[in-house]
């Protein structure tokens, strides 16, 4: 049985994972992945002590923390939590792993445009990570979708390795993303904004060739076209926990308790008001406390 089982291997999880272990918990961390969200951003800026560092290079780093508190880390996709009488089951499609405390810090996915052509390009010209699919688009044409702060870092990446990167957004200025990238962002010249504008369609044949933009009512030739349009979270397959839900993402108080005793969730997946990796860490962080807090009582 183990003291607590934190799902999730972003910022969120790594803190309270490393927050459990120093807190003599017996601790197993579940992630499908190594460092969520962040494994996508190919710079960051703005976590204390790193001014710059790519997003795989920290994740490996907190991975490496991890491990170095001897937590064990299981690389499954957790698809059930269980109510029992002592705590919880975790399942997975191969595990099934008993628990007093969870801590659930699953993040989110991204949004998708929901237009022709998206699911049938998908992965031949349609990408939602430029960090992971930059390097393919090597002098080619590309359009990034949305405009917040993942946009704007994609088209700067993009236009590193792109002949033309078009910023396509509906509204009339960027809207969440950060000044400092928005300057970098205007001053490219390889990069051409197209605020009030929308997709309708991606066209293809075998690949993407053109998007078609619903104002100007005429197709734009590109090869590539990344969809940076926000995330939800994804929730569903813990629906027999009855977790108490804000706009569809886990209702949390300052401790980050949920309604469910026992049952803790922390980072984007309570969606906080500045969804960070230092939020999620603190977050992470916290809810290893009250998990060892409520453990030290109830022995
Ligand atoms: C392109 C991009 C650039 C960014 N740049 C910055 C930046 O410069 N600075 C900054 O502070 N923030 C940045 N962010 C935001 C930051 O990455 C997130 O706020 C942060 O990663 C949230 O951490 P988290 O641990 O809550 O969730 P996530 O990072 O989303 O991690 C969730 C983890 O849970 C795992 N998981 C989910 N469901 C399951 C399941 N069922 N079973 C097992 N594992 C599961 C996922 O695989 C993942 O490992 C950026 C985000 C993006 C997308």
């Amino acid at each position: 049985m183990n003291d607590v089982v934190v799902v999730g291997g972003g910022p969120a999880g790594f803190t309270a994972a490393i927050y459990a272990a120093r807190y003599k918990l017996n601790t197993l961390l579940i992630t499908q992945d190594i460092g969520g969200q962040i494994a996508q951003s190919h710079k960051i800026c703005n976590y204390p002590g790193f001014s710059d560092i790519d997003g795989v290079s920290l994740s490996n780093k907190m991975l490496q923390h991890v491990k170095d508190l001897d937590v064990p880390v299981a690389f499954e996709t957790v698809n059930g939590v269980e109510k029992t009488e002592n705590g919880f089951i975790v399942k997975t499609a191969t595990n099934s792993y008993e628990t007093k405390k969870v801590i659930f810090t699953g993040g989110t996915e991204h949004r998708h445009l929901g237009i022709p052509g998206e699911k049938e390009f998908a992965g031949k010209g349609v990408s939602y990570c430029a960090t992971c699919d930059a390097a393919f688009f090597r002098d080619k044409k590309i359009a990034v979708i949305g405009g917040g702060d993942a946009a704007v870092k994609a088209a700067l990446l993009l236009a590193d390795f792109g002949e033309k990167v078009y910023v396509i957004y509906r509204k009339d200025h960027f809207f969440r993303a950060e000044p400092a990238w928005i300057e970098l962002v205007e001053q490219n010249d390889k990069i051409e904004i197209l605020f009030n504008e929308e997709i309708t369609e991606i066209k293809g044949e075998s690949i993407v060739t053109a998007v078609h933009l619903k104002n100007k009512d005429e197709d734009l030739a590109v090869d590539g076209v990344f969809v940076e349009i926000g995330v939800q979270p994804k929730l569903e397959f813990l629906d027999n926990l009855a977790l108490e839900k804000n706009e569809g993402y886990i209702k949390v108080d300052s401790h980050q308790v949920t309604n469910v005793p026992g049952f803790f969730g922390a980072g984007d997946i309570t969606n906080p008001v500045l969804k960070q990796i230092i939020t999620a860490a603190s977050q992470g962080a916290v809810a290893a406390y009250s998990a060892y807090n409520e453990l030290t009582k109830e022995r």
